[in-house]
């Protein structure tokens, strides 16, 4: 594995790769590496001549008062645990070198924001839309690696591939869990032990709206009534819990077609997100 750490060098490597037309998969991620990215990563690796993965603690996605400071990182940790993983390339710029001067441009994110995450953290998807576009431009890749447990930016990366023509396929990976079902995140570290064992019971409540839904519950107001609920009994806070369409994050009246139940929970020192999504039969279609 080599480590790059300037936009300039980054972009040289990958105009060589390119050149001897190697297919390059890319990782972005924000280091503190766990199972979820190396999961990634081990796609990644699959599919791929080259697999790239960025360790980026991006300042311009953070709101005020949101933890860009306190974000944990290892990078002695990140860089054995990327090499183990099959990494080719490790990215690690610093914030001066990807944000060189004043940006002249900021990706603006129209549609699939105005919800969750993006109605939390005001801006948040502009700052990813921005990065990531710098960070597509840099390693040029084949394919790119984004988790499902950050639905909504998968949405967001979706809309953003296919309005910019970029030639790239996005492809997303499933949720890596603990046992007792908590999504792994960087962020886990920041639980105390109970709040840990209280954690679980996000994943408890997806479940437990999707089980509604298998049993022909179609009524998105008593499915998150219950799943609101199950996480009041934590003691944490519920930031949202909602039941949206999937991909496009708009509300139904009647259930149908695919669908995510999102959530996301603050605790004292950490807020944690899930979310589930499910293919609903079309009801009229079975009754035929
Ligand atoms: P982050 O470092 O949190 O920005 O995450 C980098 C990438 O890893 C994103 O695409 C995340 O969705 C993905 N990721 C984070 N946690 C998990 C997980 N538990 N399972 C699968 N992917 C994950």
């Amino acid at each position: 594995m080599i480590e790059i750490k300037t936009a300039k060098d980054m972009q040289c490597v990958t105009k060589t790769y390119r050149k001897e037309g190697k297919t390059i998969g890319f990782v972005p991620t924000m280091g503190f590496l766990h199972e979820g990215h190396m999961a990634l990563a081990e796609k990644a690796r699959k599919e791929n001549d080259i697999v790239v993965m960025s360790i980026f603690v991006n300042p311009l996605q953070f709101g005020p008062g949101e933890d860009f400071e306190s974000y944990p990182r290892d990078i002695e940790r990140d860089r054995k645990l990327a090499e183990g993983g099959g990494v080719d390339v490790l990215f690690t710029p610093a914030p001066e070198d990807m944000y060189q001067q004043e940006s002249t441009v900021i990706v603006n994110v129209k549609k699939r924001t105005d919800v969750l995450c993006g109605r939390s953290r005001v801006g948040h998807f502009d700052g990813v839309a921005t990065v990531l576009t710098k960070l597509f431009n840099l390693t040029s890749p084949t394919r790119v690696y984004f988790g499902m447990k950050d639905a909504q930016q998968v949405a967001v990366v979706d809309g953003l591939i296919n309005d910019f023509f970029m030639d790239i396929k996005l492809v997303p990976v499933d949720t890596v869990r603990e046992e007792d079902g908590l999504a792994k995140s960087s962020r886990n570290v920041y639980l105390s032990k109970s709040e840990r064992e209280e954690a679980a019971a996000l994943y408890q409540s997806l479940q437990h709206g999707a089980r509604l839904i298998a049993d022909g519950e179609r009524n998105p107001d008593v499915i998150m009534e219950e799943v609101r609920g199950m996480l009041n009994k934590t003691s944490g806070v519920i930031d949202y819990a909602e039941i949206y369409s999937y991909p496009d994050l708009k509300s139904r009246e009647m259930l149908s077609g695919k669908i995510i139940i999102a959530v996301a929970v603050k605790f004292s020192k950490a807020r944690l997100i899930d979310n589930i999504i499910i293919d609903i039969p079309d009801d009229r279609k079975e009754d035929l």
